[in-house]
């Protein structure tokens, strides 16, 4: 066996669990089914904020801890594609929020006045915002550079990479309804614009986690990224031109340039959302093969990614 680990799965859960088990000394290996840019992963936004992922205890520490992590990398913006950006949370009031909001620097209820749009509360943070096709990128290459490879390669059944390497980590997102297989495991659809930055420097959401339509905008280097959506039970991953227009409609409400925007593209993807929330969780295979299950992260995969990540790791070597 020349790998002490294989990682299935290349999105953004998997290659932060390799970067974490590489340096720490673990010869690793990543599985992946699908290109690092065909991923849910690269389809994110993407916001640090805690939005639809559980259970909300263990969710609010994980993403503080990658908060920290996130911090860091935003020295270096230009390779890691991570940025400090200052927006707006509209309908939003910190009460409701988790005792993780407390340790978020700057994190504050806005007055009512100067909340943009029609909305009656609002809270004002400076958070990071994750340009992710540059992210999963630079986490591929500190990979390599800690010793690890990733290949395109799909496993059809967890016993496949376990006859290669002892321990197993399965970072499959919604592949693992099919590869636990596990039922728990259901899609929550999201629909994205790109279009041309008509000069927007902050990002804004009103973004309900109960609702199937939300408004939020993220400046990207060379592109305004516009949602959303959050259809549960939806599979389809081609973009609806009638859901296109209507979040066009409702990010140029706040801001009226955007009605003008010029198309870039359209993305869509599915959250792999789960009951009883985050699987991190180890197994015994028939053969014996350890396998340490972490998927299921949900609207936030990105924002707890780090913190996830030294959990699962912590189970590989412990
Ligand atoms: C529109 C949208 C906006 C979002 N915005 C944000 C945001 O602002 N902030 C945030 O934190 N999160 C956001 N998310 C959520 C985030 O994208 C997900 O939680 C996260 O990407 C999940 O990462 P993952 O690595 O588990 O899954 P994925 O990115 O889906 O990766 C799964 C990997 O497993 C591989 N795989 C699957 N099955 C197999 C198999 N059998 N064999 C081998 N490989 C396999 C796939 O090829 C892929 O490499 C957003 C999601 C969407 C859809």
């Amino acid at each position: 066996m020349d790998s002490d680990v294989i990682v299935v799965g290349g999105g953004v859960v998997g290659l932060t669990t390799a970067v974490t088990l590489a340096e720490r000394g673990l010869r690793v290996r990543v599985w992946s089914r699908d290109p690092a840019g065909e991923t849910t992963s690269a389809v994110a936004g993407a916001l640090w904020w805690p939005y639809r992922i559980e259970p909300a205890e263990e969710a609010g520490a994980w993403a503080l801890e990658s908060l920290r992590v996130y911090g860091e990398l935003a020295g270096a913006p230009e390779e890691t594609g991570v940025r400090w950006v200052p927006g707006v949370h509209a309908d939003t009031v910190l009460d409701g929020l988790g005792a993780w909001a407390a340790r978020v620097a700057g994190l504050r209820q806005l007055p009512p006045g100067e909340v943009p749009g029609p909305y009656a509360t609002g809270l004002a943070a400076r958070l990071p915002l994750i340009d992710m096709p540059v992210h999963l990128a630079w986490l591929r290459d500190r990979l390599v550079a800690a010793g690890g490879v990733v290949e395109r390669r799909a496993a059809g059944a967890l016993a496949e990479p376990a006859a290669v390497a002892p321990v197993v980590v399965n970072c499959t997102g919604l592949g693992a309804r099919e590869l636990v297989p596990d039922g728990g495991l259901r899609p929550v659809r999201g629909q994205l614009v790109l279009v041309e930055n008509p000069g927007i420097e902050e990002w804004f959401t009103a973004a309900d986690a109960g609702a199937a339509e939300t408004t939020y905008f993220f400046p990207q280097p060379g592109r305004l990224v516009l949602g959303g959506t959050a259809e549960e039970g939806a599979e389809g991953l081609v973009p609806d031109p009638v859901t296109a227009a209507g979040i066009v409609a409702r990010c140029a409400r706040i801001r009226p340039e955007i009605a003008g925007a010029r198309v870039l593209g359209h993305r869509v993807g599915l959250r792999p959302a789960r009951a009883g929330g985050v699987r991190i969780e180890a197994e015994r295979l028939p053969g014996g093969a350890r396998v340490v299950h972490h998927y299921g992260h949900g609207g936030a995969g990105v924002t707890v990614a780090w913190g996830c990540a030294r959990r699962a790791a912590e189970l590989v070597t412990g």
